[in-house]
């Protein structure tokens, strides 16, 4: 059964979308958009009693009723009861100038929000207030995107690709892990060695800690993918497929034995 949503995880991104959006939001478009980035599940989803709307909706609600952004002082709500609206303030903004990398993870990545908001919960109650780093699996895609990427999470992407690429070579070839295909292979002497690495988690560091402890606990939340297959995993934003669907998908389509 998939956790639930709490009302203190819709801060951030309620923060991002006011951002987005000029500094203010509605209410009701505060909840079609947390929707999408949040992806609510199970009990989150259940249709409130005497009413057309789901636990999640309430949720997105209760920032109002409960006076959770005044309490914290990240945004005001302004406005008529019936069209009013919540803006930033400039405490929010900076707590999202702080926290910005994790919600950027979240959404360049596909990752279900939950993975994040337990680490976040995590570095909420670290006593040294250590930074938190991440991995991006697109850095690790496209050289190209190195120029809008720091150089610091560049460095550490790319070691991790490295590390991963190394650990899924066997005997100089490194295949999909969907449906096999080998670069090297199919296109010779210039696909050799080309893959692309796919994060089924997050992956995190927190700063000092050992980087090559970190990038052996990483590899189990990797898989070697060809381009295609990765597009397939990423087709619907925010919701990519899990490796064995992908595989199911393949092997009941028929045309590819995957041996
Ligand atoms: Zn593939
Ligand atoms: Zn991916």
């Amino acid at each position: 059964m998939s956790k639930t949503i709490t009302e203190k995880e819709l801060i951030l991104p309620s923060l991002y979308l006011m951002k987005l959006n000029n500094g203010t939001i509605t209410t009701s478009e505060l909840k079609e958009k947390l929707r999408l980035i949040m992806n609510p599940s199970g009990n989150d989803l259940d249709i409130l009693q005497g009413r057309n709307d789901d636990k999640f909706s309430q949720k997105v609600r209760n920032l109002k009723a409960h006076n959770t952004f005044e309490r914290y002082g990240y945004a005001q709500y302004k406005g008529e009861a019936r069209k009013g609206f919540v803006e930033i303030t400039n405490k929010g903004l900076n707590h999202l100038k702080i926290n910005k990398e994790i919600l950027n993870y979240l959404l360049v990545n596909d990752f279900k929000y939950s993975d994040l908001a337990e680490k976040l919960r995590e570095v909420e109650d670290n006593k040294n207030k250590r930074e938190i780093q991440t991995f991006d699996e697109n850095i690790m895609i496209q050289e190209g995107i190195k120029k809008v990427a720091t150089i610091k999470k560049y460095e550490r992407s790319t070691k991790l690709r490295n590390y991963a690429i190394e650990h899924f070579t066997k005997n100089g070839h490194i295949s999909c892990s969907c449906c096999t295909f080998d670069f090297g292979d199919f296109y010779g002497v210039h696909g050799k060695g080309f893959i692309e690495i796919h994060h089924t988690k997050p992956i995190f560091q927190y700063d000092n800690s050992d980087i090559n402890n970190t990038l052996d606990n990483a590899l189990k939340n990797l898989a070697p993918v060809c381009s295609n297959c990765h597009r397939m995993i990423h087709k619907n934003w925010n919701k990519p497929l899990e490796i064995q669907q992908l595989i199911g998908y393949i092997n009941n389509n028929g045309i590819f034995n995957r041996l």
